[in-house]
């Protein structure tokens, strides 16, 4: 039996901490010294007694670790880290810096089997779902390596609500006071547009925000570059998002990556105002960042201009995201075209 304690909620230590027959309290300590002290020994837990601490390790509890293998900067600071997990899978994290704000966008998943057509990890087969530990310990290393990271965003490789359970475990693990104190509205949750997930969302009591990749304001080209629409198409999407609004009263985040040619015509815009002017909602366009893996161009900056503007015109709050991290291949949508490209060499 290996059991990861980096992978447990306070509660759960709690818990396990007595059904050990131990008192209750000292699972704080586990929980903060993973957590806040970055600790990977067991033995390194000195407020648990030394016998306590050897039971924990012969009953097969450990601490997992995710190894750096390579970090590369851009000259705009942003940071892209490859780590290796327990069984050799390689994920990547990107730390974005914006003014005091460090930003870490975290991966869910080894792989993604989401297909968007312009994404490379898209393109690297899917492996498998990352552990709760696995997802708040790209947080713990990165801070570790770079400082207190103030804002989490779930929208590295994988999606997020396809790993609902760890993730939603690594949202309250990486939220709890006792350990990183990330402040629940710093944490976002960005998905492809998964329904009965989002509805599962609405329900919960700690409830990051939430963001939509849209990046279509209609179904043929929704579907032709995001094979998802297929399974969820667009309206049903969009009374899912104005159901979840209802309930919870949070306001929604679309995402909205421009392509040359393929979504960035003042048509397209018109029919986005359509669709998302009853939500309360902001649009981020992000510009397009090409890879080697995929054959599409970014909008050049004119035209997004004038696509920001007629949304902001009708009233939507719209929000241009320059391209980060280019250089280094850490820009949305280029997670693994790094390694992709090595794997073809
Ligand atoms: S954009 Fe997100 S959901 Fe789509 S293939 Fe890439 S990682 Fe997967």
């Amino acid at each position: 039996m290996n059991i990861d304690l980096k992978d447990k909620t306070l509660d759960e230590l709690e818990q396990l901490v007595v059904e050990l027959g131990q008192r209750k309290y000292l699972a704080k300590y586990i929980f903060q010294f993973i957590h806040t002290q970055n600790v990977s020994d067991i033995e390194e837990i000195t407020p648990l007694s030394k016998a306590f601490r050897q039971k924990l390790t012969e009953e097969g509890y450990f601490i997992s670790e995710i190894e750096i293998l390579e970090k590369q900067v851009d000259k705009d600071k942003t940071a892209k880290y490859l780590f290796k997990l327990g069984d050799g899978e390689r994920i990547e994290s990107v730390l974005l810096h914006d003014g005091k704000r460090k930003t870490l966008c975290v991966s869910t998943q080894a792989g993604c089997n989401m297909n968007c057509a312009f994404c490379a990890t898209g393109k690297l087969k899917f492996k498998r779902n990352l552990s709760a530990g696995e997802i708040a310990d790209q947080v713990n290393t990165v801070e570790a390596d770079s400082g207190k990271i103030s804002n989490v965003v779930y929208m590295g490789m994988g999606e997020p609500l396809l790993n609902y359970e760890a993730v939603m475990k690594s949202v309250e693990i990486l939220n709890h006071e006792e350990g990183k104190n990330i402040g629940i509205r710093h944490i976002t949750i960005s998905t492809c547009g998964i329904i009965p997930k989002i509805e599962m969302l609405a329900n919960e009591k700690l409830r990051p925000r939430l963001a939509i990749s849209l990046n279509a304001p209609e179904n043929a080209l929704r579907s032709q570059i995001m094979p998802i629409n297929n399974k969820y198409p667009l309206d049903k999407l969009i009374k899912t998002i104005k159901n979840y609004q209802e309930q919870t009263n949070q306001r929604v985040t679309f995402e909205y990556v421009m392509i040359k040619g393929l979504n960035d015509s003042h048509k397209h815009a018109q029919m986005l105002i359509k669709l998302v002017r009853n939500i309360s909602c902001n649009v981020n366009l992000i510009e397009y960042n090409p890879n080697s893996e995929c054959d599409y161009k970014g909008s050049n900056s004119t035209v997004i201009k004038e696509f920001a503007s007629i949304l902001s015109e009708a009233g939507i709050e719209t929000v241009i995201r320059f391209r980060m991290g280019r250089e280094i291949n850490a820009a949305c949508g280029q997670l693994g075209a790094d390694w992709l490209k090595k794997l073809k060499e």
